[in-house]
C-alpha cells in the first residue's frame, strides 16, 4: 500500500522540496499550509504534473481545532497515516529581546512548538502500535539556532528550536517500543523566504563567510536528509539529529 506522509508547511521552502522529493520516493502526501493557497495548489499541481499524489489542506498548527481536521482530511483524501514532518515555523524581524513584546513570543511558541507537539500528538495517536496502529516515523525540522542562541536575532526562534530539540529526544524515548521513531533535522542558513520574514532577505551573503563550507544550503539538501530519517534505510535511528549547515 502506498505511503502517506504529512508535511506541515509545504507551500514553499523545505516544505515544498520535501514534498517534490517524497513523491519521488513513492508517498502520497498531504501538501499542509497557512496562508498562502495558490502556492500550495502549485506544489500539488507539480507533484502531479510527476504523476504524483498530493492533496493541499489548509490549516494554522498553532489551533487544536485545526489540527485535528488537518490529520482528519489527509487521512480521508489519501488513506491511514504512515509518517509525520514537523516543518512549518515562523521568524520574526530581527531584534534584541529587550524590544520583543509578550504577543510576538506567544506568536513564535504558539507555531514553532505547540503546533509541533499537537501535531506529533495526532500522529502517535495514529500511529503507535499500542493503539493497533502501523509505527511509522515523525520527522521534527529544528535549526542550528538551537545550537548557536541567535543573539541579536532572534534568540525567542532560537529558544523555539531548542524546545524542539528536547522534544524530539524526550518523544522518540517514549514511543520507541510503540513502533514509532522520531527524529531531527537541524538546517543552516538555506536558501529561503523565511530569511525575509527575518527582515533581512540578504542574510545568507552576509553570513556565508562563517560557513566552514563558504555558502548556504538548498531546500533540497535538506530535504534529503528529511526523507533518509523518514525511510526504512533509517530502520535503527531515533532521536537522532542530523545537522544540514554546512559545518557551521
Ligand atoms: P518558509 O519559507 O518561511 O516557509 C514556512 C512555511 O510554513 C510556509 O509554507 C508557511 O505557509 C508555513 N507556515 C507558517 N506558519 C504556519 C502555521 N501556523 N501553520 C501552518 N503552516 C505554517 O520557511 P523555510 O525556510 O522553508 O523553513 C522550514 C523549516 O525549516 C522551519 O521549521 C524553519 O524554522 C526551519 N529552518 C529554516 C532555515 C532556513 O535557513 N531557511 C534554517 C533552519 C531551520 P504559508 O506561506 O501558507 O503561511
Amino acid at each position: 500500500m502506498q505511503k502517506t506522509v504529512l508535511i506541515t508547511g509545504a507551500s514553499r521552502g523545505i516544505g515544498a522540496a520535501t514534498a517534490l522529493m517524497a513523491v519521488q520516493r513513492g508517498y502520497a502526501v498531504a501538501v499542509n499550509y497557512r496562508s498562502d493557497a495558490a502556492a500550495a495548489a502549485d506544489v500539488v499541481s507539480r507533484i502531479e504534473a510527476a504523476g504524483g499524489r498530493a492533496v493541499a489542506i489548509r490549516a494554522d498548527v498553532a489551533a487544536e481545532t485545526e489540527v485535528l481536521h488537518l490529520f482528519e482530511e489527509t487521512e480521508r483524501q489519501l488513506g491511514p497515516l504512515s509518517a509525520l514532518v514537523n516543518n512549518a515555523a515562523i521568524l520574526e524581524p530581527q531584534m534584541t529581546l529587550e524590544t520583543m513584546s509578550a504577543e510576538r513570543l506567544q506568536r513564535v511558541f504558539a507555531t514553532n512548538v505547540i503546533g509541533s507537539l499537537l501535531c506529533a500528538r495526532e500522529a502517535v495517536k495514529r500511529l503507535s502500535t499500542r493503539h493497533g496502529g502501523p509505527g511509522g516515523a515523525i520527522v521534527n525540522v529544528s535549526s542550528m539556532a538551537a545550537r548557536l542562541g541567535s543573539a541579536n536575532e532572534y534568540v525567542d526562534y532560537a529558544a523555539s528550536k531548542g524546545a524542539i530539540d528536547s522534544f524530539t529526544l524526550g518523544l522518540a524515548r517514549e514511543v520507541a517500543a510503540d513502533g514509532i521513531r522520531v527524529n531531527a533535522v537541524r538546517p543552516g542558513l538555506i536558501h529561503t523566504d523565511m530569511h525575509a520574514s527575518g527582515g533581512e532577505p540578504g542574510r545568507i551573503e552576509r553570513l556565508k563567510g562563517s560557513v566552514p563550507m563558504r555558502r548556504g544550503g538548498q531546500a533540497e539538501e535538506v530535504a534529503a536528509a528529511i526523507l533518509w530519517l523518514l525511510s526504512d534505510e533509517a530502520s535503527y535511528t531515533t532521536a537522532s539529529f542530523i545537522e544540514v549547515s554546512g559545518g557551521r
